[in-house]
């Protein structure tokens, strides 16, 4: 905390991976001889920059520019652009180092980083957001490649905002390599890599209750986030025969109890990037909650009754009071879509009771793995059909539970996952930063 100070949501996620790893380092000394730890928290390498462009008015508008180059020991960085008001230093580590995790446990050849900027596409006109994009390029091109840094989307940063950060960076350079993932279809994006983080987090979920005699079928589920990563969590509920009744947005949460109207809110917020409220106008049977009647100790999406949870907005969006009333009100399994969505007190809480809970690193894993292989596709210059693309994702994300599973097992905690998780991630980039030396 001395050498990087006011990070809250860095040290979060550093403690929980240190805490989760004591009983591997008790066993192999030589990760502490080797200073490890010291190693594995300090980024290879941080950029940050101004961009400077101009918005509809002609006013000059000024952002931070933010891309952590983690951590190159598995493969060339790999980790989302976000583009959100709240984005600053301390989100951008904390994401990048979850990410070096989260790479490894997809037995990919995928080193950890992640960028972004305090910018707001929100309100934003397609050619202010154009504009901004190529700005924020004109700085990052000279960072990134395709074997070196590949980016791609995160919350704010999706296809549009992909294609303009591509056009700029061909312009900048003259390659067409596949420098960034989640491109459009028609040049170089890959089949389910839209919905490859949301569909990934429900074939980890079927994993991990499979293994409890247990399945999604019939189950009541929880949803909050309306973009990218909840729409497609909430469409292979359906496909898996559970009922998604919330989700949720920055101005509050749509409760719609016989089931949420997918058709309408891809609609809302995928063509007119709308508030949740407009799906009242078409259901005036569901319930909207909005954000200023959220209680004051946590989100209203977890106090409502269901079997099932998928926090698929942010980071803290779960606090212990939410954990608590989930619990109270007979919750069997919580998977987390979002990065690091439950606080550490919640976490503590859930893991506690004995809850089935699937980690952010783990269960949101699909959406990089099948990156990779929008990256594999362009290196070979092939296209895979949506049923082959599918088909290696199911298989990474049976993977990444095994892993988790059987290395929860390995240390006596069967059924933490999140400590499987952990310890499993770590002792991947540990053991190849070893056999690569002083790195
Ligand atoms: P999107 O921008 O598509 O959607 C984010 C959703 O969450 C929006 O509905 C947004 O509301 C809401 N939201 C964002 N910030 C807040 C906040 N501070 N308070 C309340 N609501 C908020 O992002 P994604 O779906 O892509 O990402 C969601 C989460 O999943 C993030 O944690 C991201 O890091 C993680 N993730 C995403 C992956 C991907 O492939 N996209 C891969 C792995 C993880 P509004 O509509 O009002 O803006």
């Amino acid at each position: 905390q001395r050498s990087s100070p006011c990070q809250p949501e860095f040290y979060q996620a550093t403690e929980e991976i240190l805490q989760s790893i004591y009983p591997l380092l008790d066993k192999n000394p030589h990760y502490l001889q080797q200073n490890i730890v010291e190693r594995i928290v300090e980024p290879e390498r941080q950029i940050m920059f101004r961009v400077v462009w101009q918005d509809d008015e002609g006013k000059v508008q000024v952002n931070k520019g933010y891309r952590v180059q983690f951590s190159s020991t598995l493969g060339p960085y790999k980790g989302g652009i976000r583009f959100h008001p709240s984005v600053n230093a301390s989100t951008i580590k904390f994401l990048g180092f979850e990410q070096i995790f989260k790479n490894a446990l997809t037995g990919l050849s995928l080193g950890g980083g992640k960028g972004g900027s305090d910018f707001d596409p929100k309100n934003r006109s397609d050619n202010e957001v154009m504009r901004f994009c190529q700005a924020f390029m004109t700085e990052l091109y000279r960072h990134i490649g395709a074997t070196i840094d590949v980016p791609a989307g995160d919350i704010g940063v999706s296809q549009r905002e992909i294609g303009y950060l591509f056009g700029q960076y061909k312009r900048l350079n003259r390659h067409f390599e596949g420098v960034l993932t989640g491109k459009a279809l028609n040049w170089g994006g890959s089949l389910v890599r839209p919905e490859a983080t949301g569909y990934g987090l429900v074939y980890f979920t079927e994993n991990m209750l499979q293994a409890n005699d247990d399945c999604l079928d019939s189950k009541k589920c929880l949803v909050s986030g309306a973009g990218n990563v909840a729409i497609h969590t909430i469409e292979k509920l359906y496909q898996c025969g559970a009922l998604p009744i919330t989700c949720s947005d920055s101005t509050g949460t749509i409760h719609h109890a016989k089931g949420i109207d997918l058709i309408l809110l891809r609609e809302l917020k995928e063509e007119r990037r709308g508030s949740l409220i407009e799906y009242l106008d078409s259901h005036p049977d569901a319930e909207f909650i909005p954000r200023k009647n959220y209680p004051n100790d946590g989100h209203a999406v977890w106090r409502i009754k269901a079997e099932a949870a998928f926090p698929c907005a942010t980071q803290n969006e779960l606090s212990e009071a939410d954990a608590k009333a989930l619990c109270q009100n007979g919750i069997t399994c919580i998977v987390e879509g979002a990065n690091m969505p439950c606080t550490a007190e919640a976490q503590a809480l859930i893991l506690a009771a004995g809850i089935h809970y699937a980690p952010s690193k783990a269960a949101n894993a699909g959406g990089v793995a099948t990156s990779q292989l929008e990256m594999a596709q362009n290196a070979g210059m092939i296209q895979w059909s949506f049923a082959e693309v599918d088909q290696r994702l199911q298989t990474v994300m049976k993977d990444i539970y095994q892993r988790c599973a059987e290395t929860a097992i390995e240390f006596h905690q069967p059924s933490n996952l999140m400590l499987g998780a952990n310890i499993a991630g770590f002792r991947k980039v540990a053991d190849a930063m070893l056999e690569q030396g002083l790195v």
